[in-house]
């Protein structure tokens, strides 16, 4: 620690994501990434993206890729925001739409950046806990504490957990609180959770966010986007462009816009992530594993038996990478991305021998 740091970056712990393994011979199944790789039409657009002029600025607003999103999800492109990630857009949506005078809400065992983004932009929060059977209960929400809240967010479906709420569940939170903004960030959501983005039209409070990271697996291209009422999304461009006035690069652009056309690549693999699921979830269970529901492209799975840590180090030392968290309540989880169906097998077998 420098005498040259602030007082706020001494007091920072960032996130620190899950390990990035070298590919070769390794199962990699602790960041939720999507096994299939990106629709074909991705690479074609990259490359001929490439072949144009990265010479010259991308364009400042992105249009083209909001006016494809908003096609997408009926909305029109002032309902949209697009960024790098939707790490990056979580972090305008804490720094510019959360209050930072009143407590923000989310679950305890949650996404592990919003407490990090709340350190850096020195915001209040308080945790509300998942139920015992770490499902998300909105009448929690309704006002802990009696006081004010300075905004609710969480995943849907949650993260580590894969389990999902209903839609009227979230609009029984939007009735609760139609002054507070409320944030759900749906990452997983294409693998079986139902979208709130219909919501936006009556909620004006409501702003989901979504990423290509996941089920048009393009991790590696940042690209993420919220939808939500105009007001919302105009102060998102507010604190971008207070940032950086070219949210995303050239090649970014022209392969998110090929991921949306390529409709049956994503179909596709989306439901191969789903049947593959099916398929470990009973593998699983046949093994004396606990899983919860999921309906993400991963499971959160605990043995009654076997030490947690101790499982993903000795599947570590058979080449397969999972997700431990040493957190309170879920230490003895494991969170085991979705991979292929050899993948899923190699790890079932793997377990078998360490069991
Ligand atoms: N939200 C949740 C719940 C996530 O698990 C992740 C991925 N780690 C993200 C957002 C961020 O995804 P990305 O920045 O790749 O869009």
């Amino acid at each position: 620690m420098s005498e040259f740091w602030s007082d706020v970056v001494k007091g920072l712990t960032p996130y620190v994501p899950g390990e990035q393994p070298r590919l070769a011979n390794l199962v990699k199944l602790n960041t939720n990434e999507n096994p299939y790789g990106p629709s074909p039409r991705v690479l074609k657009a990259i490359r001929g993206a490439v072949d144009e002029d990265l010479r010259l600025y991308p364009d400042p607003n992105a249009e083209a890729l909001k006016e494809a999103i908003a096609d997408h999800h009926d909305v029109t492109t002032i309902n949209v925001f697009v960024g790098n990630g939707s790490d990056e857009i979580l972090a305008h949506v804490f720094l510019g739409l959360l209050k930072h005078s009143q407590p923000v809400l989310f679950p305890d065992i949650t996404y592990s950046f919003y407490p990090v983004y709340c350190g850096l932009y020195e915001i209040a929060f308080n945790t509300v806990p998942l139920a015992d059977d770490f499902s998300i209960r909105i009448a929690d929400y309704a006002r802990p504490n009696g006081g004010n809240i300075g905004g609710i967010i969480f995943p849907n479906p949650n993260a580590p957990t894969g389990r999902a709420i209903s839609l009227a569940e979230i609009e029984q939170l939007l009735q609760m609180h139609p002054h507070t903004v409320i944030v759900i960030d749906e990452a997983y959501v294409d693998f079986g959770g139902e979208s709130a983005i219909p919501l936006t039209h009556r909620y004006p409070n409501l702003l989901v966010v979504h990423t290509f990271s996941k089920s048009r697996s393009l991790a590696g291209l940042r690209v993420g986007f919220a939808i939500g009422h105009a007001d919302l999304i105009e102060a998102l461009e507010r604190v971008k462009n207070s940032f950086n006035s070219y949210p995303l690069d050239r090649l970014a652009i022209a392969g998110a816009i090929a991921a949306l056309e390529d409709k049956a690549h994503f179909e596709r693999t989306r439901k191969a992530v789903i049947h593959s699921r099916e398929g470990l979830v009973s593998a699983l269970d046949a093994l004396g594993f606990e899983v919860l529901p999921s309906v993400a492209n991963f499971v959160f799975v605990r043995h009654p038996q076997h030490d947690a840590e101790k499982s993903a180090l000795a599947l570590r030392q058979r080449g397969i990478v999972v997700r431990h968290f040493k957190l309170p309540r879920i230490e003895q989880f494991l969170r085991i991305t979705i991979g292929t169906d050899d993948q899923c097998a190699t790890l079932i077998n793997a377990l078998r021998e360490i069991l």
